[in-house]
């Protein structure tokens, strides 16, 4: 194939051109130090507002309630070790669900050794928190609870909504991990009663290595970074103001393009979905049907592992991901999959595509095609299939 299909936007996306450019000016002319008093300085101080208006608007806060970090890990671990060191007073207890992102779990894992209690909630079988299993882990003691807009693997859309209602009179911290919805969906923290929310540049045609952490008003959390007083003294370091005037600029058309994109993306994934599930046998969706980000098709592949279907696309020009980008590359299959209930051997079939708008009807038609003969090539060679298969010709 000429032409690189990329169908792995939750593991990055491509930086948008407009994006690109309206940077260079930040990395070329506009150098100066937003903490400097001269003009150059100024100006770049400037433009940290103007990025910080940007993603407010899209999440309908103040901009004060947004301090940028370097990215959706820094946001995470912030959210969770400033919520515990300044609610140890109060408890030690911390809820979060068991298909986080390891942004999330492995943070839990560290306050585990400092002495704090992490419950960790199963989901359902699609991958959905349920309120009545949260509402009976809730203790008096419970300082935080943090449960992710949307799964980056299966594209699950938790109840967000519902979730902050049932916190709305309990004293724990809501933390909500939103990487993979800020600009995909609408997120709105304020609406929801999140206290805390993650997000990252990378992930909606912004740059890499910059990311925000929303925090509502009134919520003291201690800095994370110690040094100067950028960020009102929350976060220390001279910003990255090319890469946040480059998040904020895509903030801004995130928000602009949202809803259509969301239509055009559900229509695309819809399609592939149906055209996989009509036209390759032993194959099932991960995931909901509804309530799921527009761009996300996670399907498993009966008799091939699914990191072979990955390399085999990818010599094809098609770039996928098998389990999470985090985890590939491990033989270990997803915690994900297994914890919405998937035998071994279906979690390791799994495919994850994920859309964007630069995605079109051609790019899903060569890519079920492509993959359509892999799975017919690869499942022949596969005995455990082709006895299956025999028996089935029998019956
Ligand atoms: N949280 C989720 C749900 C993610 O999908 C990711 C990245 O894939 C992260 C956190 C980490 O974000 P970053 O790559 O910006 O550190």
């Amino acid at each position: 194939m000429d032409k690189r299909i990329y169908l792995d936007n939750a593991a990055t996306t491509r930086m948008s051109d407009e994006v690109l450019n309206y940077m260079l000016s930040y990395l070329k002319e506009e150098y100066g130090n937003p903490s400097s008093i001269y003009d150059l300085g100024a100006d770049n101080k400037r433009a940290l507002l103007t990025a910080r208006k940007s993603i407010a608007g899209v999440l309908e806060c103040e901009p004060q309630n947004i301090y940028f970090t370097s990215g959706g890990t820094e946001s995470d671990n912030w959210a969770l070790i400033g919520s515990a060191e300044s609610r140890c007073h109060q408890g030690r207890h911390i809820i979060t669900s068991k298909i986080e992102h390891h942004a999330i779990i492995h943070t839990c894992q560290y306050l585990e050794k400092r002495g704090y209690e992490v419950t960790y909630l199963d989901v359902d079988e699609q991958g959905r928190v349920e309120l009545e299993r949260l509402q009976k882990a809730l203790r008096r003691d419970t300082i935080l609870v943090s449960i992710m807009t949307a799964n980056n693997e299966i594209g699950t859309i938790q109840p967000i909504e519902q979730i902050g209602l049932m916190l709305a009179n309990h004293p724990a911290l809501f933390h909500t991990d939103a990487v993979q919805a800020f600009g995909h969906i609408p997120v709105l923290p304020e609406k929801w009663k999140v206290d805390l929310l993650s997000a990252s540049g990378h992930k909606f045609h912004g740059p890499k290595g910059i990311g925000f952490l929303y925090v509502r008003e009134g919520i003291k959390l201690p800095s994370f970074l110690h040094g100067g007083k950028q960020e009102r003294g929350m976060r220390a370091g001279t910003e990255n103001v090319p890469a946040i005037v480059g998040m904020g600029k895509a903030a801004e058309i995130a928000g602009k393009t949202m809803l259509k994109r969301m239509e055009r993306e559900t229509s695309l994934r819809d399609y592939m979905i149906h055209r996989i599930e009509t036209e390759i046998p032993y194959c099932r969706l991960n995931g909901p049907r509804k309530n799921r980000l527009a761009n996300n098709v996670n399907i498993s592949f009966s008799f091939v592992d699914g990191e072979t279907i990955v390399i085999l696309l990818d010599m094809e020009g098609i770039c996928t991901s098998s389990g999470s980008a985090c985890t590939a590359g491990q033989a270990v299959s997803s915690h994900v999959l297994t914890e919405i209930g998937l035998p071994e051997d279906i979690a390791r079939g799994a495919v994850r595509f994920t859309l964007s708008e630069e995605t079109s009807k051609k790019d899903i038609d060569d890519t079920v095609d492509i993959l359509k003969q892999i799975l017919e090539k690869n499942r022949k060679m596969n005995p455990v299939y082709t006895s299956f298969a025999k028996l089935n010709q029998r019956r």
